[in-house]
């Protein structure tokens, strides 16, 4: 059945949306879902629930944070412990000790830690950092990674920058645009060239590309960065927004063994409610007021409620076989999405790593954004609509992950995998 032909209540809510919001929404993928996005109701484990009553299992899992499915029973409780006891101090809390605590004993980078609100406002303030301890101005980005929505961020990104087309966003000055160098993906020889001629402040990277779907760094990418900022003393940042906590309790620097000087977090350590932070070596974070004079401050900063579901979320992490069935969901999908395109006539290649992985259709290997770029975003978007028809979000853009989760079990798995092979028998 064409599920997607009753979804009026949506319909009703998303023409009030377009009087309301640019766009008709507040983070612009939202509004790639078409021919309008449908409104959730409530959410549990793999599902959500629509105002108009479809049950979807969910691959988007709020871009990254859930790795524990919505509303989690031990997080949603340990919210609402914390509710009971308000949830803005203004003031320290323990829960701000016990969470930076949990992260450095998996971080390997990290010493000392800043909680902020987003990842946005972790990289915008790791970049700062970055230019306060090394004295430069100047930044080494690359090709289709995505590390938020400020002006040093938005130059060739990823993600939606990407799926909407804005290769550098308008309103950032030519000033701010000239200190930023980008380099594609997975190409030391550019890095090498621009380290070795100009004063770099920092190199920021996603250890994974996860916003140009998935990319993965090649052998020696990773340690050729960490060796070259050796060198020519630049602050290398990871950017784990996604991938730390999701790769494993380590994140990617675990898995990959390679130590930055900073490090970016969001999303999973604050088990679904807004967070970010900056986390990195001694030397460098102490430069961040009221230490040092690296400028930085936040009302919502640390606040307790956060505080208190990421703890929660990474318990559950630490205590639990989370890990495995994520990736084995993943895992799983993927291949049976492999048996189901390898079956066409056409090129494609499935980019994977633990929970999270992306397809590509009409290229055979993706290793930098260009490669991306030419992939059929139109058959990806014919793919996700389709599957959205049969009860299976996957994110609406090429340019995005696909997420699994704890909650991911073998059950939901193998109606996923029915439906992946119906739509990709119809394509
Ligand atoms: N860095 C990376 C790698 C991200 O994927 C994202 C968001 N998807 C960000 C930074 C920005 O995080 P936020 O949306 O929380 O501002």
């Amino acid at each position: 059945m064409d599920k997607r032909r009753c979804t009026f209540l949506s319909e009703n809510l998303w023409k009030k949306a377009l009087e309301l919001f640019a766009g008709g929404v507040n983070s612009p993928v939202r509004a790639a879902v078409k021919p309008y996005p449908f409104y959730v109701e409530k959410s549990e484990g793999a599902f959500l629930y629509t105002i108009d009553g479809q049950r979807l299992i969910d691959y988007v899992l709020g871009y990254g944070p859930l790795i524990l499915g919505h509303a989690h029973p031990y997080v949603k409780k340990k919210i609402i412990e914390q509710i009971e006891k308000g949830w803005l101090y203004g003031t320290p809390s323990k829960k701000e000790i016990e969470l930076a605590e949990k992260i450095r004993s998996h971080i390997p980078s990290a010493e000392k830690i800043r909680f902020v609100n987003s990842g946005t406002e972790a990289t915008m303030l790791a970049i700062r950092l970055a230019r306060g301890y090394t004295k430069r101005e100047k930044i080494l980005k690359f090709d289709g990674n995505y590390h938020g929505a400020h002006d040093y961020a938005l130059i060739n990104a990823g993600s939606a920058v990407s799926e909407f087309n804005v290769i550098i966003s308008s309103g950032i000055p030519t000033s701010i645009i000239n200190t930023v160098i980008v380099c594609k993906y997975n190409d030391l020889d550019c890095v090498e060239k621009h380290l070795r001629t100009e004063e770099i402040a920092g190199v920021i990277v996603e250890p994974v590309m996860g916003n140009m779907g998935v990319i993965l760094p090649e052998q020696d990418f990773l340690n050729g960065l960490r060796e070259l900022t050796k060198t020519y003393n630049s602050v290398l940042i990871f950017d784990e927004v996604i991938t730390g906590f999701r790769l494993g309790l380590s994140g990617a620097q675990g898995y990959f063994k390679v130590i930055p000087d900073l490090t970016t977090l969001g999303k999973i350590i604050g088990g679904g409610l807004p967070i970010g932070a900056v986390t990195g070596k001694k030397e460098i974070m102490s430069n961040l007021t009221p230490e040092g004079n690296v400028f930085n401050a936040g009302t919502f900063n640390a606040n307790p409620l956060t505080m208190a579901a990421g703890i929660a979320t990474i318990e559950v992490l630490e205590t639990t076989n989370a890990y495995d069935i994520a990736n084995k969901a993943s895992k799983e999908i993927a291949e049976e999405l492999d048996n189901s395109l390898s079956k066409k006539n056409f090129k494609y290649t499935i980019n994977r790593i633990q929970s999270m992985f992306q397809f590509f259709i009409g290229i055979s290997k993706v290793t930098n954004a260009d490669d991306a770029r030419l992939a059929n975003k139109h058959l990806y978007v014919k793919i996700h609509e389709k599957l959205l028809k049969l009860g299976v979000f996957i994110p609406p853009s090429q340019f995005e992950t696909i997420f699994t989760s704890s909650s991911h079990s073998d059950e939901i798995v193998n109606l996923t995998i029915e439906a992946i092979h119906k739509v990709v028998s119809e394509i």
